[in-house]
Parts: structure tokens; C-alpha cells; sequence
């Protein structure tokens, strides 16, 4: 056991541990939880005392019997990848991590409802491949986290991408939760023997709870619905630059306008600033940068120019039949134009003509940059089609000694990336996005952190921004300057009106314990009533009371 603890909670712990080894099978109960789980990007740290691989419902159980008897906390996972966040780390330090990556089936898929049931550990490149080998053609809800990364653990922290399912809780249909005490949640429709409209009707009947077990610790989700985007039939995706940083705020006001005059034809989109898009293009340049400093302005504007890298660069993706999209581009080009300096169209046809193009072009004719280009009209297609990839992956090494290298299954956390992600909700009006933009970048600069700014539109009216502080995690400077950095952004932008849609591990406690807030003293009320031990995740998006911890229960 771990020396920190003390010798009763230690004794505990060791009891707890060997009553699960008796159902669970040893290997699966890991006692190097420290290394395998409590490495996280943001520098957090937390103490782990083991971790328990679960494959069904009834081990699920069995930890929670166990962690009742004992009064001990336990913390689940999905696959664990929440980097930025706090990756698999809990809110609260001693509690036993219970990792549901091996319950990993699909338990149903509905080609005609356009729907898959789903274990916690089924992640985006298996849903993908199940789509592949069955040729079932939909969409998957996909993000920047790669292709290993689940889909439960993202909804349940209601993450989102750029397909038109942009919003990864509002596709949820139903789900299945395991209580506190051991009795298993799932809406009314289901008590009252209509499963099936249950797994396809997102509100049940009377009070909507599936909501209550997104970011909250009110249960252990082991199943949900999802719904699916059928492929349609044309998809394209399009990219445009801004030449000018001061039209940034009007090209969000053009695609706010773009999603209100084409609903349901295009999917998510993104505003990069040329930070972003420099730390997607080109190493860091860590010989033109003195440790401690972030890059200077002269030095950006040559890279820019080096690299060919626009103030601002959009994507975004059109999703219909082919006379919808070739009507929704003449639009997008209307509105975009006045703004944009290039405005292309990318489609598996643009793409297989550029392919071609680019193969046989001798050498003198810059083939090299026409193979480039092919390379990220392909990554932009992917990821408006529902491709995973790891394209967004790399973006995490960009200050760290270890590169980045393709061909393996990354595991950022282990590899010292230092990230944290501040991510904003912001209005989407032209005047607040000039003023969160100031504000970060002011603040950025403070801390000597560049400010690598993305705008998605997770609505018509919102954009979610993203942030990420990237830092070398062995460089002990860096981590302090952005988790300063991280927590003025937080402060300071609260006071702007601009608030993370979704917090990090570190910062829960400060955020939700407040004696003021009607909501979270609501939200505590249901803890005590679901969770009077506070065994499950504690912290969690909700005030902790103290409470004895490892005393056996008579
Ligand atoms: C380069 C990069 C790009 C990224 N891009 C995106 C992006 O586009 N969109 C996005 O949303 N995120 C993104 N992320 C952030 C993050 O990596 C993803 O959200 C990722 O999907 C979360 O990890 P996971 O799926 O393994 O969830 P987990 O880590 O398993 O789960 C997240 C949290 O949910 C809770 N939880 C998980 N499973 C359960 C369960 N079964 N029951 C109860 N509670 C549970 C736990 O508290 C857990 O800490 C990105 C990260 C990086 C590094």
C-alpha cells in the first residue's frame, strides 16, 4: 500500500483490495494504479491507491458493495484519455479507479433508426470499424481525442466535434446507470416494459434524469443510445482564410448567419487563429524562442510567411444530397466572400483529382507542397465525414523534447506533453468575440503562453472555444506559468461573461463549492440523497462533504 496512507486507512484499503480479488481476478486489479493511471497532462497529481478493471455489470457491483462496506471512494472511467482535463485521474485523492475500457461492446445497432447501444469502453475507432466491416454507412461522432478515446466518457462530459451531430449529449437517446447503492437507473419508458422506444426517444416520461448523470457523480453509466448521422448522400468540406485579424469577428457573425439560413446542412464549424494553425503545421522553434518567452510578433509574422499561414483560417463541412450541397456552397460563397481570401471546396472527387495531380508532377514543379496540400485536404475530409484519426494529436507535442512520431497509439500523459485546455463559452456576437480575443491573448502573453485560439459553433448562438495551454511537463517554469495562466483565464474571463463549458479536475472544488449558488446546493441535495457515503467520484461536479473515510460499516 501506499506509505502516505495512514495505518487504518491503509488496513482498509488491503481488505477492500483482497474482498475484490475474490470475484475479480487479480490481474485485473492493478496496484501500480500511480503509473498507469495518475499521469496527467495538466500536471495534476493525485494519489491512487489501485485501480479495477471491470467486464460486466455484477464486478461493477461488487466494487461498490465492497466500497460501501469500507467507506472508500471509487472513481470511474471510460478510457480514461480526458486529457486536459485531468486524463484518468479523480477530483479527490484515495480513490480506487474503476476502469470500464474492457466492457467494450456494441450491444445493438439499428441501421433503420439510425441508432448504437453502447458499453462505457467502445471507442470511436472500433465504432468506425464496426461501420466499415458491416458497411453500414454513418457517421461517427468523432473528436480530436483520436481514434482510441471513448465515446461514453466524451458525452458524459458532454464533448463535442465538427460532424453535424456537433453536440455529443444532445445525441444521446438513453442510458443505463448503476446507483450508488446498487440499483440500476434507466428512464421511466423502460420501468414500464417499453424498452425499445426507450433506447429511441430521448426524454422518457415525467422528469428528464438521463440528463443527471452528465458531468455529475450521481451513477456509473454502463450502457447508452446514441443517435447517428446517416451518410448522406455529398459531403464536402470547405476552408477559407482571413487576411485580416480585424475581420475575424465578422466572419463569426457570417457563420452564425450561415447556420441559421442552412439548418441542417452544415455541420460544426472552426475559426483558428495562426497560433493554432502554426502548431498543426510546423515544429515549435525552440531555437528562436529563449526559455520562458513565447514566440515574439516579428518572429510569427516570418513564420506565418514561411509557412503560409492566413490571421485566421475556417473549416467546416456540408452535409446533403448533391443539388443540396452545390446550393449550400453558392451561399457559403455569398457570405464568406466579402471576407474570405481563399475559399475552397474539398470533396472525395477535388481530392482524388489533387491525388492524381500530385503523382505525376515531376519533382520541379513542387510536388513535395501539392503532396502537402493533398495530405491536409484529406485530414480536413476525414474529419467533417466522421473519420477518427489522430490528426489533432500532434498538436499536444509541439513543446515537448518527445516528438511526435506516426504508426504508434499515443498515450499523450505518458509521453510529458503538457496540456490544459481553457475552454469558454462565448457569445456569438462580433464585439464579444473581439473582446474574448483580446482577453486571451493579453492574458497568454502574461504568462508567456502562446494563445492558440479556436471558435467552434456548438449552436447558432454560441461558439465553444479552445485553448490549449501547451507546455513541456518536465519543464517545472512552464507548468507553473500555465496552470497561472489556465486560472487567470478562468477569473478574468468569468468576469468578461466567458465560462468553461466543461472544467478540469483541479479546478471543481473552487467552482462548486459555493454556499451562494441555489444550483450547486441543489445539486448536493440530490449527492446526499443518491450517494449519502460519497463513495462515487467524489468532487465530481459537486460539493464533497467530508466524510469518515475507511471505517468499516457494522
Ligand atoms: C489533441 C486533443 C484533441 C481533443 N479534442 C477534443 C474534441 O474535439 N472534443 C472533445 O470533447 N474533447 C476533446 N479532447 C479532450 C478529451 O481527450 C476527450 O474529450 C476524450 O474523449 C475524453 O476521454 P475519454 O473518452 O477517455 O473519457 P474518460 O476519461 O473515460 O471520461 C471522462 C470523465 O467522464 C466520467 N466518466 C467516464 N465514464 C463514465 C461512466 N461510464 N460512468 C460515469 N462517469 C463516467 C469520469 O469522471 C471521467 O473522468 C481532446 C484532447 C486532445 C489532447
Amino acid at each position: 500500500m501506499h506509505p502516505l496512507f495512514d495505518s487504518s486507512f491503509s488496513e482498509q484499503l488491503t481488505a477492500a483490495a483482497h474482498e475484490i480479488m475474490q470475484v475479480i481476478a487479480p490481474e485485473r486489479v492493478h496496484f501500480n494504479a500511480q503509473e498507469l493511471y495518475g499521469i496527467c497532462t495538466t500536471g495534476a497529481t493525485r494519489q491512487i491507491p489501485f485501480a479495477v478493471k471491470a467486464v460486466d455489470r455484477n464486478e461493477i457491483l461488487h466494487v461498490l458493495s465492497v466500497a460501501r462496506a469500507h467507506r472508500l471512494p471509487v472513481y470511474t472511467i471510460s478510457t480514461g484519455k480526458n486529457w486536459g482535463y485531468g486524463t484518468a485521474n479523480p477530483v479527490e485523492n484515495f480513490c480506487i479507479v474503476l476502469d470500464l475500457s474492457l466492457m467494450n461492446r456494441i450491444l445493438d445497432f439499428s441501421s433503420d433508426l439510425a441508432s448504437v447501444r453502447v458499453q462505457p469502453g467502445v471507442t470511436q475507432g472500433q465504432l468506425y470499424q464496426f461501420m466499415q466491416e458491416h458497411g453500414h454507412e454513418f457517421l461517427v461522432p468523432v473528436t480530436g481525442a483520436g481514434p482510441h478515446a471513448s465515446l461514453m466518457g466524451n458525452l458524459l462530459e458532454r464533448g463535442y466535434g465538427i460532424t453535424p451531430h456537433t453536440d455529443h449529449f444532445a445525441a444521446l437517446l438513453s442510458l443505463e446507470a448503476i446507483l450508488p447503492n446498487g440499483e440500476v437507473y434507466s428512464s421511466t419508458l423502460n420501468d414500464l416494459g417499453c424498452g425499445n422506444i426507450n433506447h429511441h426517444f430521448k426524454w422518457g416520461l415525467g422528469p428528464y434524469l438521463d440528463g443527471l448523470f452528465a458531468q455529475s457523480n450521481f451513477g456509473i453509466v454502463v450502457e447508452c443510445t446514441i443517435a447517428l448521422m446517416r451518410k448522406p448522400q455529398s459531403i464536402s468540406g470547405f476552408i477559407f482564410t482571413l487576411n485580416s485579424p480585424k475581420d475575424v469577428g465578422k466572419a463569426a457573425e457570417a457563420l452564425r448567419n450561415l447556420s441559421q439560413s442552412l439548418p441542417g446542412i452544415l455541420g460544426g464549424m472552426n475559426l483558428m487563429n495562426s497560433h493554432r494553425m502554426l502548431a498543426m503545421t510546423a515544429p515549435f522553434p525552440s531555437a528562436q524562442v529563449k526559455p520562458g518567452e513565447s514566440i515574439s510578433a516579428e518572429l510569427m509574422q516570418d513564420l506565418c510567411r514561411q509557412h503560409n499561414i492566413a490571421a485566421w483560417t475556417g473549416i467546416g463541412g456540408i452535409y446533403g444530397t448533391k443539388a443540396v450541397v452545390k446550393a449550400a456552397k453558392k451561399e457559403i460563397r455569398r457570405q464568406l466572400r466579402p471576407l474570405a481570401k481563399k475559399l475552397t471546396f474539398i470533396d472525395e472527387r477535388t481530392l482524388s483529382t489533387l491525388n492524381l495531380v500530385s503523382e505525376y508532377v515531376p519533382e520541379f514543379l513542387n510536388k513535395k507542397a501539392l503532396v502537402l496540400l493533398s495530405q491536409k485536404a484529406r485530414k480536413v475530409l476525414d474529419v467533417v465525414s466522421g473519420v477518427p484519426t489522430e490528426a489533432a494529436l500532434p498538436l499536444s507535442y509541439w513543446k515537448t523534447q518527445k516528438k511526435y512520431t506516426a504508426k504508434q497509439k499515443h498515450n499523450i500523459a505518458t509521453d510529458d506533453c503538457g496540456l490544459i485546455w481553457y475552454s469558454p463559452l462565448v457569445l456569438n456576437r462580433d464585439l464579444e468575440i473581439e473582446k474574448y480575443i483580446s482577453f486571451v491573448q493579453r492574458i497568454c502573453q502574461k504568462y508567456a503562453m502562446e494563445p492558440l485560439i479556436t471558435l467552434t459553433t456548438v449552436s447558432e448562438r454560441c461558439f465553444d472555444s479552445t485553448v490549449p495551454l501547451l507546455f513541456d511537463r518536465k519543464d517545472k517554469d512552464a507548468l507553473q506559468r500555465a496552470q497561472q495562466c489556465y486560472q487567470e483565464l478562468l477569473l478574468e474571463g468569468q468576469k468578461l461573461g466567458f465560462f468553461p463549458y466543461r472544467l478540469g479536475i483541479e479546478q471543481m472544488a473552487q467552482i462548486v463549492e459555493n454556499p451562494d449558488s441555489v444550483s450547486w446546493k441543489l445539486v448536493e441535495k440530490i449527492k446526499n440523497a443518491v450517494d449519502p457515503l460519497n463513495i462515487l467520484s467524489p468532487g465530481r461536479y459537486c460539493p464533497s462533504k467530508s466524510v469518515a473515510r475507511g471505517s468499516a460499516s457494522s
